[in-house]
């Protein structure tokens, strides 16, 4: 992952007009995670160990690549509720979190962060039927706090996700 050309154009890519609901759910996103390192301070990953599960209680492993921590995560519970701007396996902060309007606007990873800033951008929101589920909102988007997609918060919002994709050109 990454972003191989000019930072100003990373900074404005993925703003379009229209955005149709992909109907990916927020489950989808925990597969990498971008915390910070609580050895170095520097961008460490958590990732599903062996990688590509996309099960909420596959194994984790949180590495970093500055400092060489490998921690190890393998239990039955994930926390949720009251820290959502951090990681449910081993409690770090997210790498990808800033805040905004009295709130902390965060992402788990670039691809969620990408989704979220196409979602936000767009003034035109379509949902597709979906052939399994129908018109049932199983979405993360059905589930975005209200203060993430109010028009009025637009600006704001778009602005912590240009700092947010400068904190991801850091990661190094
Ligand atoms: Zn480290």
């Amino acid at each position: 992952m990454g972003f191989a050309g000019h930072p100003a154009k990373f900074l404005m890519s993925n703003r379009e007009h229209r955005f149709r609901d992909t109907r990916h759910g927020l489950w989808e996103m925990i597969h990498d995670v971008l915390v910070v390192c609580p050895r170095c301070g520097a961008c460490a990953n958590i990732t599903t160990h062996p990688p590509g599960q996309r099960e909420w209680f596959a194994p984790r492993r949180l590495t970093c690549l500055h400092c060489g921590l490998v921690r190890h995560w393998a239990k039955h519970v994930i926390s949720a509720g009251g820290h959502e701007a951090r990681d449910g396996f081993f409690g770090e902060p997210l790498w990808l979190q800033t805040p905004c309007e009295n709130n902390i606007f965060w992402a788990y990873n670039l691809e969620h962060l990408t989704l979220l800033e196409r979602y936000v951008a767009a003034s035109l929101r379509e949902q597709r039927k979906d052939a399994q589920w129908g018109w049932i909102n199983k979405g993360m988007f059905n589930r975005l706090p209200k203060w993430i997609i109010a028009a009025k918060n637009r600006a704001a919002v778009l602005k912590a996700i240009d700092r947010l994709k400068l904190r991801y050109l850091e990661t190094g």
